[in-house]
């Protein structure tokens, strides 16, 4: 067995050629220019991995003044030659898929199978656009007058300020930094300060394939500086987001002062709705991966489970009695299936939304507490009659809970399901074609699975309506947040 011990393992990825604890300005390893530090902590020890840069402002500008100066190259490249690097950084992330997973686990806490799992997930991202960009088409346009002709170009944004969260430390920010590269943009990436780690071998990565200098730049630290660093800058063009809907919101108000396109993967509160006339295994099998995957806490876990009256006790026993399987613990160690949440802060949120719902007449079926195993480990929970008036139904729990609620009709069921201004995923089960059409187009989200609970691939485009975002990230319409369309007319054309 792999030993579970934080120094260990530091101490084996340190010898892998992709352990980075500097951030990245202009192809330099750098440290913050004052010096500070902040710990990057094993969440599921506490144990201190390693100490990592606090930048803030300068560190920021020069990171943005190197992306701004790289711009004028890489956006003069060919296709086929950033193609290339970018299959060169793919194949690089796969030769080391090990190590990564192991980073990823190591300052996440997701379990291995699982972070391997992100690492080819993520990575796809980098193999899709390296496709992609060499179909950036433009278009002619058939002139209105016989002198003239027309027509668009698609050219990149330019310097892109790219701000992703912990709980996918590698495709967060491959699946932005894929299209942006892929375009001819450049990038400053600012990784969630709890998970750099991953995002710093990612880009020591990108070095090796022969992305040149300043084509990519990590800073981290101080958020709100970085943050405001890159909203101020009229050299960036573009900031690309996942986080909260709060974050995100206060990013979107601070690019108004210089017109900045931006992009935003925010909150999620994914309605998984189990109709009558589903299969039970199939809806149980579904469900169980929508809400679980990283102990709950992702922006399209089920955070909802609405069933149908006529199938919501045979439904809950058996979704409680596949719950009751799932093994917790620390993620190196196998056969686990739920590793710890990120942080304290995290499970006090997680015991609030419980207390609340038991309060409000909820049952708890299973969990309810902390696991015996300390730390931010939390049992996984089942939680019967849960109401719309519970936090657990208004907001993103984003942890290991699953809340049961009863409807009796279809139209109910989606009344209940778009009762909330985040609209990324949802998820139904039924045997009924016609019903699943039917509630596919009637559903206010982005993103829905028809009886299937992992819908997540780079092929297919990502992002939400009403307040879960703006924008789609990944497929073919991922490549547009990062183009300007540009209009020429040739006039003239007719004099010999
Ligand atoms: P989460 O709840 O997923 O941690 P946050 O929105 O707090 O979501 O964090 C997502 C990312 O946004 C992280 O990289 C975080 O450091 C960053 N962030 C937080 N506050 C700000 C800010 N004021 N400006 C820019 N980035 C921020």
């Amino acid at each position: 067995m792999m030993s579970t011990n934080t120094q260990d393992i530091a101490a084996r990825l340190s010898n892998s050629g992709i352990f980075r604890t500097q951030g990245l300005i202009g192809g330099k390893w750098t440290d913050a220019y004052d010096g500070n530090t902040i710990k990057v902590q094993n969440p599921a020890t506490g144990d201190v991995i390693v100490n990592v840069p606090c930048m803030g402002k300068r560190e920021t500008s020069d990171a943005i003044s190197s992306a701004y100066n790289a711009f004028s190259s890489w956006s003069k490249l060919t296709a086929n030659e950033r193609s290339r690097c970018l299959r060169k950084w793919y194949d690089l992330l796969i030769a080391n898929k090990e190590e990564l997973g192991q980073l990823i686990t190591l300052e996440q806490g997701k379990p291995l199978k699982e972070a391997m799992g992100e690492v080819i997930y993520g990575a796809s991202f980098i193999e899709f656009y390296a496709e992609e960009a060499k179909r950036v088409y433009g278009d002619i346009i058939p002139a209105p007058s016989a002198d003239r002709r027309l027509f668009v170009l698609k050219q990149p944004v330019g310097v892109v300020g790219a701000i992703t969260p912990w709980n996918f430390p590698l495709a967060m920010i491959t699946r932005k930094v894929g299209p942006a590269l892929a375009c001819g943009c450049t990038v400053v990436i600012k990784p969630s300060e709890f998970t750099p780690l991953t995002a710093l071998a990612a880009a020591e990565l990108s070095l090796q394939a022969g992305i040149p200098p300043g084509v990519v730049n990590v800073v981290m630290g101080n958020a709100p500086d970085i943050g405001d660093t890159l909203l101020e800058s009229p050299k960036v063009r573009k900031i690309t987001f996942t986080g909260s809907t709060a974050v995100g919101k206060k990013l979107m108000a601070g690019s108004a002062a210089t017109v900045k396109k931006v992009s935003l993967e925010l909150g999620g509160n994914a309605p998984c709705i189990v109709f009558d006339d589903a299969d039970l295994d199939v809806a149980v099998k579904g469900s169980l991966a929508a809400k679980f995957r990283n102990s709950g806490q992702t922006c399209v876990c089920a955070n909802r489970i609405i069933v149908q009256q006529g199938i919501y006790e045979k439904f809950a026993n058996a979704f409680a009695n596949a719950v009751q399987n799932l093994k917790v613990g620390d993620g190196f160690t196998e056969s686990v299936a739920l590793g710890p949440l990120i942080n304290e802060a995290a499970v006090q949120k997680v015991e609030s939304f419980v207390q609340d719902a038991v309060s409000k007449g909820a049952k708890v079926m299973l969990g309810g507490k902390r696991h015996s195993l300390g730390m931010t480990f939390y049992e996984p929970t089942v939680i019967s009659d849960a109401n719309s008036e519970m936090l657990v139904s208004r907001e993103e729990v984003f942890g290991p809970v699953a809340p049961l609620m009863r409807f009796k009709t279809e139209d109910e069921a989606i009344q209940i399901a778009n009762d909330t201004n985040a609209g990324l995923a949802a998820y139904i089960f039924t045997t009924n074609v016609q019903r699943s059409w039917r509630v596919s187009e009637a559903l206010e989200y982005g993103l829905v699975g028809v009886n299937e609970g992992l819908i997540s691939t780079e092929v297919a485009p990502f992002g939400g309506f009403k307040q879960s975002g703006l924008g789609r990230e990944g497929s073919k319409y991922g490549l547009d947040e990062y183009l300007e369309i540009k209009y020429v007319c040739l006039g003239n054309m007719d004099r010999a």
